[in-house]
């Protein structure tokens, strides 16, 4: 090997290890702040076989290792029934990393075959079906929390797709009970960005398996959303992370929502606030904090907007 190709790889591997040490912590931060994995918790990590959720479970098996706490790590990943489904990909994967795991075979795939008329987006349903399967299969591992795949730019997205689709502000929380109200579900790459995630699967060659066997794709809105949002960040760098401190940063009593700040039963303190109405001071935004040093510097597919 001459020496700019091994300097070149040299780069290239310090580069890797650089990415890996930044997802470790943003995970860490994010699995404190919001309280997501305690002593003793068993998490059932869900494998769609994209490179989100690989990530997650290669990063949780990380933070696992040298956690001060002990905690259980269980894969899961549906085998949704697809043609052209790899079914020798997953459990060949999770068989070298030597952790616990289950493969569930279920056909949600005919269902919303049969069921979506052809042409139209099956992404929801695939997904509320998906979800189904994972909450009973959550149930018979004895799981306490069910760790998804979502990031910071799926985050994003769903607050964009609430907001102009939905009319409600409204996101992809880290942390969550779930709508049946039986399982807790957390999101640890809620601080990772996108391409961050897939820089690591390259990085790691994770066996992919695409989530597209069945023809389907996102939806118009959410890839209308998405490219909004790489467009901002390249014209406006910093502005997507921005928008995302945001969202940890609300103050209800400068919004309109009368059910969750009491407008009626507002008085006069007497007591100065630098938060109170400026009256006629003209709506500039306030500067907003250094990017840096936040925690917020720190990750389905499913298009509806109400998220999954
Ligand atoms: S693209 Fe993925 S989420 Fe959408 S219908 Fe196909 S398998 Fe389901």
């Amino acid at each position: 090997m001459n020496a700019p190709d091994a300097l070149r790889l040299r780069k290239q591997a310090f580069e890797a290890k650089k990415l890996e040490k930044r997802l470790c912590r943003q995970v860490g931060e994010a699995i404190e702040d919001y309280a997501m994995i305690g002593p003793g918790e068993r998490v059932m990590v869900c494998l769609s076989g994209g490179k989100d959720s690989y990530g997650l479970l290669d990063i949780l098996m990380k933070l696992q290792r040298r956690a001060p706490i002990s905690f259980e790590l269980v894969a899961v990943h549906l085998d949704q029934r697809h043609p052209g489904y790899p079914a020798e990909v997953m459990p060949r994967y999770l068989e070298s990393l030597g952790i616990p795991h289950r493969i569930v075979a279920q056909d949600t795939y005919s269902v919303v075959k049969r069921l979506i008329p052809e042409g139209r987006t099956m992404c929801s349903l695939c997904s509320r079906l998906r979800r189904g399967v994972l909450y009973r299969v959550a149930k018979e591992l004895g799981a306490t929390r069910i760790a998804l795949g979502h990031h910071r730019d799926d985050i994003l997205e769903t607050v964009f797709l609430n907001l102009f689709f939905g009319g409600k502000l409204k996101g992809m929380p880290p942390k969550l009970v779930s709508d049946d109200g039986l399982n807790v579900v957390i999101r640890p790459l809620a601080y990772v960005k996108e391409s961050d995630l897939a820089d690591y699967a390259r990085n790691r060659r994770f066996p992919i398996i695409p989530c597209d066997l069945c023809g389907s794709q996102a939806t118009l809105q959410r890839k209308q959303v998405k490219a909004m949002l790489q467009e901002w960040e390249r014209k406006f760098p910093g502005r997507v992370e921005t928008i995302f401190r945001s969202l940890a940063n609300v103050q209800l009593s400068h919004l309109m929502d009368r059910s969750r700040f009491d407008f009626a039963g507002l008085a006069a303190t007497g007591v100065p606030d630098a938060d109170g109405d400026r009256a006629f001071d003209p709506p500039d935004p306030e500067e907003p904090a250094a990017a840096e040093g936040t925690a917020a510097a720190a990750s389905c597919r499913d298009d509806d907007p109400e998220e999954d």
